[in-house]
């Protein structure tokens, strides 16, 4: 479908997981599709990385998302059949609270809402089934979502990029796109070297998009990933036995994690907490790490998870936008249609990754999609979201 004038119909620039999700979609619809990305995909300097993603179909940010994670799954078992490789775990997930807190209601929200199995369980079945969550009080529930797991980013991204060339899709790596302009219905696509004419650029780039497509109400955030070693008393905590989980514990903080999977120790974090999660500037390169992304973590451990050892094993930095609201932003800023963004992930964005790269390939080849509501759009109105608890003051997204 390639167009005289135009050096490709469609670029895609930034092959994260949402970017190299879309150049997949546009490719296998055989759209004349080029993907430019500043690193190399499969990078650890954006939100990407890491070895795996909580994955859940009972979308406590928003209800609505909810048949985006289902189509994600299905789209996520397409990519594994293609690329003959592991991309999702189904594990179940676990998510522990007071009733009516925001993790636990949230879930059961979303689950009565769109028929989302789950299975509620008192603190004491909770302790009995899953011994490794200690000291959860009396008064608090799990909720088992069976469909939940884990998605493995980077395999996920390296399938996708595979798929995408396979059907025609030129990959461009190393190349930092400077500027975007609309001249004549068309996109001028400035990098290094040289500018690529297109009619329509999809910016995926994650937490560098308030500086690619200024004026978008993002902010950018680091957050330190922790992982730790079982300590000496033999307990293993295999995926199986330490499935994906939010935990809400005291002063309302918010503990997540998962099992040792694919290689990977202990993976946990704690929604904004310690110094380690704040602002920053995208251009930043530093990802150097210090006791402040570990030590409220391995405060917590002995009370809630005795079995690690208290020091981690590894750290590592991720950084993404988040909106006031929570919610993505998706679609042409100020309707023009040869811009579609797509970013602001509020670090809950990798389990919609497929689905979010077929609704951008919606966008761009039938101008509307079924998948993404009114709350994404990228000229709605933006409201600050509800704060999740008292804790922190500032909670403009959830971790999950
Ligand atoms: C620490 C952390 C934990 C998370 N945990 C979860 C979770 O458990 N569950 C969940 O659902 N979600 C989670 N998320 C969110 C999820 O990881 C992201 O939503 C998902 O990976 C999508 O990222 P992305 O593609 O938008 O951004 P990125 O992966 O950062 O991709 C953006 C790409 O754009 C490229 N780029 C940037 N600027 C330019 C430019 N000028 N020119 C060319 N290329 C450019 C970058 O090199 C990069 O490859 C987490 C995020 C973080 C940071």
């Amino acid at each position: 479908m390639a167009v005289s004038g135009l050096d490709a119909e469609v670029a895609v620039v930034g092959l994260g997981a949402w970017g190299s999700a879309a150049l997949w979609q546009l490719a296998a619809r055989g759209v004349d599709v080029i993907g430019i990305d500043r690193f190399a995909p499969g990078h650890a300097w954006g939100a990407s990385h890491g070895g795996s993603r909580m994955f859940r179909i009972t979308c406590l940010e928003h209800p609505g998302l909810v048949p985006l994670a289902r189509r994600s799954e299905e789209l996520w078992r397409d990519l594994e059949k293609a690329s003959d490789e592991k991309l999702f775990v189904r594990s179940g997930g676990l998510l522990i609270g007071p009733p009516d807190g925001p993790i636990t209601g949230g879930t059961l929200r979303a689950a009565e809402a769109h028929g989302v199995e789950v299975e509620v369980m008192t603190a004491a079945e909770l302790a009995d089934r899953y011994p490794l969550h200690a000291a959860v009080p009396a008064g608090h529930i799990g909720v088992r979502e069976p469909s939940a797991g884990i998605v493995r980013p980077e395999a996920t991204i390296r399938a996708a990029l595979e798929q995408a060339r396979a059907a025609g899709a030129r990959v461009l790596t190393g190349s930092q796109v400077t500027g975007l302009s609309t001249v004549g219905g068309m996109v001028d696509v400035a990098m290094s070297p040289g500018t690529l004419r297109v009619r329509r650029a999809v910016v995926t780039v994650g937490a560098w998009l308030p500086t690619l497509v200024p004026g978008l109400p993002l902010e950018t955030v680091r957050m330190p990933i922790c992982w730790f070693h079982p300590g000496g008393g033999g307990k293993s905590f295999e995926l199986d036995q330490f499935p994906v989980f939010m935990r809400e514990i005291d002063g309302g903080r918010v503990l997540w994690g998962n099992g040792r999977e694919n290689g990977h120790d202990v993976k946990l974090g704690l929604e904004y907490g310690g110094g380690g999660f704040r602002p920053m500037d995208p251009e930043d390169t530093d990802r150097s790490v210090g006791a402040e992304d570990w030590s409220e973590l391995t405060q917590l451990l002995a009370a809630y998870v005795p079995g690690l050892d208290p020091a981690p094993a590894r750290v590592a930095v991720g950084m993404f936008s988040r909106t006031p609201d929570g919610q993505f932003v998706i679609g042409s800023p100020g309707g023009d249609p040869g811009l579609i963004v797509a970013g602001g992930c509020n670090a809950h964005g990798g389990k919609h990754a497929l689905g979010i790269g077929e609704a951008l390939a919606d966008l761009v080849t039938e101008g509307e999609t079924r998948m993404l509501l009114d709350f994404t759009d990228v000229d709605r109105d933006f409201l600050p979201a509800p704060a999740i608890s008292g804790h922190i003051s500032d909670r403009r997204s959830q971790i999950s």
